[in-house]
């Protein structure tokens, strides 16, 4: 059954995460967005943060005063009718399989790019995991008030690299120091750029495409290039198509400066009009829960260990799915039908007081954790019993070797690793030959959480061996011969015994798939 307001207040959500490469300019697009919203009153509040300008103390203070969540993994505002919540997907050292699994958690994806670099590694593989999923993907090309690369090969670089469509919504009118605006075809509109003058910036399109008052900017030539490349593009570029923009086979893409706040309004409007609502969420029975379903339900997608040894709660981050959440409600968690009072929850909120306690479906909630809860656990209330699709395994690119520093310990060390590889906080293999505990992870910030908790939570210290880079890739038990393990494919196996080879680079796995042609090599996402 379905209930008038919680479905009204569904439809107001838009859940987001901003993928990008590190430095493509993910925190100043955030903090502007956050301006809109009326979050923060200063841009520059969440750099500071991160370079670690504000004592971490300091920083709590603002966070209190501003309402921003302690964590600044999700970030929840209102604009323009809508509530917004804002994944964040750390990158540089702090990349993780977190990274990866906040992306099961939202309904679209925008991805930020440099426009003078183009598309970089970690966005392809950021873009790959959205791709999967087959969410709505909105592009921003920023740094516009630099040089950058010509638009024509930004968009082609889309399809070549990602294998998306593009579908320019504006155009830069010039780019670095000769910026005049955005030929903006979508609100058919070219938007001037004006630093010292913001007040109404913008001259109207007729439905040919030209100014409908005079304006010296026709006569300038960077102006004729953006529009006769617009012209040629809507002639024969790809015509808007909804439906493939809402299976992530087409991008709407826009230009601005997130630095000088140029272009991201025009953005964001853009955004919320086509971005989807709360998706449905489909269960281990291939049934469908949908959001404005009256009964909770939810599954965490991310454990935040406390690093603070005086603390060992977590914070079990929850998609909710379907349904209203309420303080103290109880719920039964799928995997033990174990019944839980949620009494102890952060919900991510804004500014206002009223909004407190109104997480609905496509909100995030976070409940303070003393072990209950793993990665990928659903919870839900009723009768009914619900279980989430698992969450996908990525595959390594990073590897350690690890073993307990005191032998006498052993069993401290298994509980840990254990409960740690179950929580989903790194993957474990097993070397055929030796035996060896092999750890796997996406970014090195794994490991080190690893040891620290291995530590603190189990009193084991570990000794870790750096294997470095490796190429994993699964086989087929059936076309598996130990003969054709080397020291430059080792042959592990994964928690489930699947065998798989470790490859030093991609090199030797040339050398392996020349050797062996009729071997099936594949990976995890
Ligand atoms: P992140 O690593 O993706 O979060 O990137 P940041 O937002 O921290 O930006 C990285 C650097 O690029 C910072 O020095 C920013 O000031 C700068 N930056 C971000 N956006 C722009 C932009 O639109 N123009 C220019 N010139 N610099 C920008």
């Amino acid at each position: 059954m379905s209930d008038v307001s919680l479905d009204k207040s569904v439809d107001k959500r838009r859940t987001f995460a901003i993928i990008s490469h590190p430095d493509a300019g993910k925190t100043t697009i955030t903090e502007q967005l956050l301006l809109f919203g009326g979050i923060i009153r200063q841009a520059g509040t969440v750099k500071a943060k991160k370079s670690g300008n504000f004592a971490k103390s300091d920083w709590m203070e603002i966070e209190k005063k501003r309402g921003i969540s302690v964590t600044s993994s999700v970030m929840q505002f209102d604009y323009a009718g809508k509530r917004i919540n804002i994944l964040d997907t750390p990158g540089h050292e702090d990349f993780s399989e977190d990274t990866y699994r906040t992306l099961m958690a939202v309904d679209s994806a925008v991805m930020v790019i440099d426009a003078a670099k183009g598309i970089e590694p970690q966005t392809k593989k950021l873009f790959k995991i959205c791709k999967m999923r087959g969410i709505p993907i909105f592009t921003f090309m920023n740094k516009l008030d630099r040089d950058s690369r010509d638009p024509m090969e930004l968009i082609s670089q889309l399809e070549d690299v990602l294998g998306i469509e593009g579908y320019p919504m504006n155009w830069p009118i010039g780019s670095g120091k000769v910026l005049r605006g955005l030929y903006d075809r979508y609100n058919k509109r070219v938007e001037l750029y004006r630093p010292e003058d913001k007040d109404n910036p913008y001259l109207p399109l007729d439905d040919d495409g030209n100014l409908t008052t005079d304006n010296e900017i026709t006569e300038d030539s960077v102006y004729q290039d953006a529009k006769e490349s617009m012209d040629l593009i809507t002639e024969a570029g790809n015509p808007f198509d909804i439906d493939k923009i809402k299976r992530g086979d087409q991008t709407p893409v826009f230009f601005g400066s997130a630095l000088v706040n140029f272009g991201v309004q025009t953005f964001l409007d853009a955004y919320l009009k086509f971005a989807p609502a709360p998706n449905v969420h489909e269960t281990q029975d291939d049934e469908i829960v949908k959001p404005d379903d009256e009964e909770f339900s939810g599954f965490v997608f991310k454990i935040q260990a406390n690093m603070n040894p005086r603390h060992r709660d977590r914070i079990a981050f929850v998609r909710v799915c379907s349904g209203k959440f309420s303080r103290g409600m109880d719920v039964t968690l799928e995997r033990n039908q174990k019944s839980l009072r949620l009494s102890n929850v952060t919900e991510f909120m804004a500014n206002t007081r009223e909004n407190v306690q109104n997480a609905v479906a496509g909100d995030i909630i976070g409940l303070y954790d003393t072990g209950n809860f793993q990665i990928g656990d659903t919870i839900y209330t009723g009768k009914k019993n619900i279980n989430f699709k698992k969450l996908p395994q990525f595959t390594p690119e990073l590897f350690v070797k690890v073993s307990a520093k005191n032998v006498m310990k052993q069993k401290s060390f298994h509980k840990g690793i254990n409960q740690l590889v179950q929580e989903g906080a790194v993957q474990l293999y097993t070397a055929y030959t030796t035996g060896d505990y092999i750890l796997g992870a996406v970014g090195q910030l794994q490991f080190e959480v690893f040891q620290f908790r291995m530590q603190n939570e189990y009193n084991s210290e570990v000794v870790m061996e750096t294997m470095g880079h490796k190429t994993a890739r699964w086989i087929n038990p059936d076309q598996l011969d130990e003969k054709m393990s080397s020291s430059r494919n080792i042959l592990v196996k994964d928690v489930h015994d699947e065998p798989l080879f470790l490859f030093e680079n991609a090199f030797a796995e040339r050398w392996f798939k020349d050797k062996y042609p009729d071997v099936e090599l594949t990976s995890k996402l």
